[in-house]
């Protein structure tokens, strides 16, 4: 795939993009660099600047000066900027679906139609919440009470490279409504959608140092702003390995902190569902090359339809069409990164020679493509079953009641989703509320309305983002109490 750079800029499929950082309302540079891939082909399409403590501090900087702006404009000021930035995403989505499919390879017909309008709605949504969002008065102990909400400060918002555009807005939207200024790191292996989110809060007309992007290596300058003292929250997304390291450095500061981690699924299908639903969604979880936090990766199927939910499984998997994410066919998109592929080649060659029985798929194909891959393991320890691989790969596991299908759903660290299908409603229920995950899904997947709670249980995250939640993160309470008949 052919780029071509400026002093700042790179034209990728055909629009122009910053390769710098957005600080304070104006694109600064760092004399390091970092190649940017594209999947599609490998080659590299962005040098893109990679900012240090000096950069970290000048962002959180520019945050801080502009905080105090940002809470006096009201919720009503900063929804109306958040219903223009709303509009401009909804106008661009060409530019940045192209840009975010040659930057990460998900699929262009998926981010056209679907992922970047979300990201609109997030702005839209939360600037409507955050109007809604009423203050609670009453009367006791011959005081006047009202709970008060205090935007919380500079927000550092660090993301993962898997759907980072759409990922981002989940935390700059709640973050911003609610008035708190944002330092927002995208992750280095896909940074470009997230610049021009840049340069569309700059067109909507949003005030110096509001929004803030900060382009670089996780470990450096990610590392540097999680560390700032100026910085008053964090939130992130990515591995509970990085959550970990940033939890170390909010401790430090006394800095309250979210992590949306990683995922290890179960998609249980019970013998009275719908099994074509069942087993197209089944096959659904190689979408994205599976590199979903939420997707179901482990199958977990009653023992009764075995057969008849694996022909079906096997024949929806056939229909996938593998290639180059901009072709309106192709269902499954290459890896991000070769060292992606390699780790998740290397979970495939551990099991292999582990001696977990492989069932289809296992190798690599063309470029950073890799084959829809399944694992029926001989035991629920094997690490296949027990870690995420981020990949197209998933396992195949038979239960035979609801209680063994429950003890195997809920048998990994993680909790982030879970999906069942059955058409009994009273299992749905039973199940519904024994998974331990974040969010369950009956009979569907991925749908969310963007006022309900987000988050996972064990190490599959800490707190919860969505609707009001998030708004109380991004929040300081206050309660103001005042003496009856004191003041008139
Ligand atoms: P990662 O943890 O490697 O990186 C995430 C971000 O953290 C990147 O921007 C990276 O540059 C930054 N980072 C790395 N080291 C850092 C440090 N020491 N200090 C500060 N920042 C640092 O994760 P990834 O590989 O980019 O993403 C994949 C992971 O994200 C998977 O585990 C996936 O399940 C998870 N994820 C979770 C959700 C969710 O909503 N729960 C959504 C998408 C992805």
């Amino acid at each position: 795939m052919s780029a071509t750079s400026q002093a700042g800029f790179v034209t990728v499929a055909g629009h122009r993009v910053s390769t710098d950082h957005w600080i304070g309302g104006e694109r600064l540079t760092s004399a390091e660099r970092f190649d940017v891939i594209t999947p599609i082909d490998g080659s590299v399409i962005a040098q893109v600047a990679a900012g240090g403590a000096s950069e970290a501090d000048a962002a959180v900087r520019a945050a801080h000066a502009a905080a105090p702006g940002w809470a006096a404009i009201g919720a009503s000021g900063r929804a109306a900027l958040l219903h223009r930035l709303a509009e401009l995403i909804d106008q661009n989505v060409e530019r940045l679906a192209a840009v975010e499919c040659a930057d990460m390879a998900m699929l262009l017909e998926s981010l056209r139609l679907r992922v970047i309008h979300r990201a609109a709605a997030n702005f839209r949504n939360y600037a409507d919440l955050a109007l809604a969002y009423e203050e609670r008065d009453w009367h006791s102990k011959g005081t006047w009470n009202r709970v008060q909400r205090m935007p919380a400060g500079p927000a550092a918002v660090i993301t993962p490279w898997n759907a980072p555009f759409m990922l981002s807005t989940w935390k700059v939207a709640p973050a911003l409504a609610a008035g708190c200024p944002v330092v927002l790191k995208p992750a280095e292996w896909s940074p470009l959608s997230c610049s021009l989110l840049a340069d569309l809060t700059a067109e909507a007309g949003f005030p110096p140092g509001v929004f803030n992007v900060l382009q670089g290596v996780g470990e450096q300058v990610g590392a540097a702003l999680v560390s700032h003292p100026l910085l008053r929250r964090i939130s992130f997304t990515g591995s509970p390995e990085t959550a970990r390291l940033i939890g170390v450095s909010a401790a430090r500061n006394l800095v309250p902190f979210t992590g949306e981690l990683g995922g290890k699924g179960p998609l249980i299908v019970f013998e009275d569902a719908d099994l074509d639903a069942a087993a197209a969604k089944a096959a659904g979880q190689y979408d994205d090359a599976g590199q979903v936090c939420l997707a179901g990766t482990r199958l977990l199927v009653q023992e009764s339809i075995r057969e008849l939910f694996l022909e079906r499984f096997n024949a929806a998997v056939d229909r996938h069409v593998l290639g180059d994410p901009r072709d309106a066919r192709t269902t499954v998109s290459p890896l991000i990164h070769p060292e992606h592929l390699e780790r998740v080649d290397g979970f495939v060659q551990r099991a292999l020679a582990d001696g977990q029985r492989l069932l289809r798929g296992g190798r690599r194909l063309e470029g950073l493509l890799y084959e829809p891959t399944l694992f029926e393991p001989s035991d629920n320890s094997a690490e296949i079953v027990q870690r995420e691989v981020f990949g197209p790969v998933l396992t195949f596991q038979t239960f035979a009641d609801e209680d063994e299908a429950v003890a195997l759903a809920n048998s990994t660290a993680y909790g982030l989703s879970g999906i069942v299908y059955t058409s009994s409603m009273g299992r749905a229920d039973r199940i519904g509320r024994a998974v331990r995950a974040g969010i369950v899904w009956i009979n569907t997947f991925l749908v969310r309305d963007l006022t309900a709670p987000f988050g996972g249980v064990g190490i599959s995250g800490i707190g919860r983002e969505g609707g009001n939640y998030a708004l109380d993160f991004y929040s300081d309470l206050k309660t103001l109490q005042i003496l009856d008949g004191s003041v008139r």
